[in-house]
């Protein structure tokens, strides 16, 4: 029988710890803000941002939304950014992507301040996080590592295959597993012979991108895995990257689409918002 890691309670538990030391940190008279910046209607973006609003609420987090339109400029946008940046009653700034064809992405993330960077996306958080200095974390995996400790699953001595290697998650991932002393493979599309990889691994980290990609033939007996992928399917259901019912049945410990590393992303987000205080002042 497998153990079934329930990311949305454990996504509860780190909401309430972090609603806990809002709490405290106000009673000292200190206050979070974090800015929210949506540029268009997208409805997948839209949900995101209304469930980090809601998130914020929760914890006491005070958020400012910007919502704005389709057309928005580059310029405009990073204008935004400066000011937001300048401003000392805001603490993180989250840009939500993907962001409209006219602006360049890369050149909005670079301009947001490192000690303000919640996302964890700006190079000088990524370079602190490969060479073991503090910084924001990639939320997603951070909550991964959330997921596997507060599950009881030991790292150490480990030996971890993340399969996928994008900037947002399968890189920072491996650098985490590292920080955690496990042995870490990391697998693209270019990589050779992959089952005999993913078939070494104790722990599985599947971000591929491809629904059900995974099954029993590419996971050892007993091992557990982790499934960031999330996608609908024909019948408009949610569903990962791992096909769970082939897998389910050989593995020690598994993560369930919905309810697994999706949820622990915004609570991952919240705890970098409530970071954000100590990180502006070594960052
Ligand atoms: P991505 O940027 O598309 O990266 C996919 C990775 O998988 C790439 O490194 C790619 O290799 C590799 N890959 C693709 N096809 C492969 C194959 N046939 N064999 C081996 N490797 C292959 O995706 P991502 O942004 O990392 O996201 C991965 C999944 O996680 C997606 O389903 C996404 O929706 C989900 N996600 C979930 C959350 C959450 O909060 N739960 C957050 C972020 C992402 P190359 O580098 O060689 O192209």
């Amino acid at each position: 029988m497998y153990q079934l890691i329930d990311g949305k309670a454990i996504s509860q538990e780190i909401k309430a710890e972090l609603k806990e030391k809002v709490e405290s940190l106000r009673q000292q008279g200190i206050e979070i803000c974090m800015a929210v910046i949506q540029v268009g209607s997208d409805a997948a973006s839209s949900v995101y941002v209304n469930n980090k609003e809601k998130a914020c609420a929760y914890i006491g987090i005070r958020s400012l939304a910007y919502r704005l339109p389709e057309e928005t400029t580059e310029e405009e946008l990073l204008k935004l950014v400066r000011e937001l940046n300048a401003r000392e009653d805001v603490n993180g700034i989250l840009v939500q992507l993907p962001l409209p064809r006219q602006i360049n992405e890369e050149k909005i993330l670079l301009t947001i301040d490192p000690s303000k960077d919640v996302d964890g996306f700006h190079p000088m958080n990524v370079g602190n996080l490969s060479i073991g200095r503090p910084g924001f974390v990639s939320c997603t995996p951070a909550g991964v590592i959330q997921l596997l400790k507060r599950s009881g699953i030991e790292i150490e001595g480990k030996e971890c295959v993340v399969l996928g290697r994008s900037n947002i998650v399968g890189k920072p991932m491996a650098m985490l597993l590292l920080r955690e002393n496990a042995t870490v493979t990391v697998c693209h599309s270019r990589t050779r012979n992959l089952k005999e990889i993913t078939r070494r691994a104790d722990i599985l980290i599947v971000a591929v991108g491809k629904p059900k990609f995974i099954d029993a033939d590419y996971v050892k007996e007993g091992a557990v895995v982790i499934d960031v992928g999330i996608h609908r399917n024909e019948d408009h259901k949610l569903c990962g990257d791992v096909d769970f019912e082939s897998v389910a049945s050989h593995v020690s410990a598994i993560t369930p689409v919905p309810g697994g590393v999706g949820p622990m992303t915004i609570a991952m987000l919240m705890n970098n918002c409530v970071e954000s205080i100590e990180k502006s002042r070594t960052l």
